[in-house]
């Protein structure tokens, strides 16, 4: 590896092969908490090419390098999971410039990429600086609520001093992160005939009394803090002609700052406290993702600063610094830090149009192997 010389040769020697694991990866249906088809070719993959690794209970597979079960940690993870239900294999086509398929770049490119540097940095013996894991792991997509890092950092947590998520276009660094809370409110009342129970309470009229007044709400500010929130749902009622005996909605708020959260938190419970008492309110909560708390700023900012430095060198496009929610909000939230890097480049994440550049991946591949291999010795 002498000054990067053997990495150069690597990354444009893997391309095709990139290019093939990205297309049978994208091919594998995986839903949120339906990741067993991907991870388990995941699993065989790394055995089929030397590197030992296992899957556990959440559906992560696991590479550890040089893991003596006490030292330091630092995990380099890409998420399997997709916003897609579909249970059936997926499409996928390429034309000269281009790879379409829903998941394409969220996280299938950046899976393949962590993968094969993983292969780069075992298969060539490299000693890494403390021990490591490559983590393909489950449900950082909404609905998944980050099972998957969650159960990492519950095994790992207290050795892990950084955790890289490779989970972006090449144009950003995600160096913060947006935490949210969602619930679903139901609404319950007697309800009756439109006609002959008129004056009885409707659970329709409730929750839209209890949206308004969520819609009243001043949103919390500290410093540059950003919080947001949005009833995204609504459903309820029987007929026309009956007056509704449940309605429920599903509601969310989001912040950059921890202390925002908590103020968000009691607004709510004092606005659903506001309903009358002819009625049952019951609030379930559907997802929380925590914010930002405890964690030191110098590493973080220079984590920050080396990915967006060296994704700026081999992308040759300006970087930016964003706040996002991805698997970084875990570590983030119990003080290690954490950013979320790119290896890519292209377009249209979350929707079945979505599409990577070709050209970007060995750019991509550059940025990665440079970034992990800034943790083993030279
Ligand atoms: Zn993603």
């Amino acid at each position: 590896m002498k000054n990067g010389v053997d990495e150069e040769k690597y990354c444009d020697s893997v391309i095709s092969e990139l290019e093939e694991l990205i297309e049978k990866i994208c091919r594998i249906p995986a839903p949120s908490h339906h990741e067993q088809a991907r991870a388990e070719f995941c699993r065989k993959w790394f055995e089929e090419n030397g590197c030992s690794a296992y899957t556990d209970d959440a559906l992560n597979v696991i590479c550890p390098v040089a893991d003596d079960g006490i030292g330091d940690l630092v995990v380099f993870s890409a998420h399997t999971d997709t916003v897609f239900p579909d249970l059936a294999a997926m499409p996928f086509e390429k034309d000269e410039k281009l790879m379409y398929s829903p998941s394409v770049g969220d996280d299938t490119a950046c899976l393949a990429i962590l993968m094969l540097c993983a292969r780069y940095f075992i298969q060539n013996g490299a000693k890494p600086k403390n021990g490591i894991l490559f983590v393909a792991n489950s449900c950082e997509e909404g609905l998944g609520n980050l099972k998957g890092i969650r159960k990492i950092m519950e095994t790992y947590g207290k050795r892990v001093k950084a955790h890289y998520s490779l989970d972006s276009t090449y144009r950003h660094v995600v160096d913060r992160c947006v935490g949210s809370y969602r619930y679903e409110i139901t609404v319950e009342t007697e309800g009756g005939h439109s006609f002959s129970g008129f004056g009885k309470a409707n659970a329709i009229h409730i929750a839209s009394t209890l949206i308004a007044k969520l819609y009243e709400t001043q949103v919390p500010k500290f410093g540059d803090s950003i919080t947001t929130y949005n009833v995204g749902t609504i459903a309820g009622g029987t007929s026309v002609n009956t007056i509704a005996q449940s309605c429920s909605f599903k509601y969310e708020y989001r912040s950059d700052n921890y202390m925002c959260m908590d103020v968000m938190k009691e607004k709510l419970i004092r606005v659903l406290a506001s309903a009358p008492e002819n009625c049952r309110v019951s609030t379930k909560l559907l997802g929380e993702r925590p914010c930002m708390k405890g964690v030191d700023e110098k590493t973080q900012k220079e984590m920050s600063r080396m990915c967006r430095q060296i994704q700026e060198k081999y992308s040759g496009l300006p970087c930016d610094t964003v706040a996002g929610s991805t698997d970084c909000n875990i570590p983030l939230s119990m003080g290690i830090p954490a950013v979320a890097i790119g290896v890519f480049d292209g377009g249209g994440e979350h929707t079945r149009e979505e599409y990577i550049e070709r050209e970007s991946l060995p750019r991509g591949m550059r940025i990665a192997m440079e970034i992990i291999g800034s943790y083993f010795e030279d």
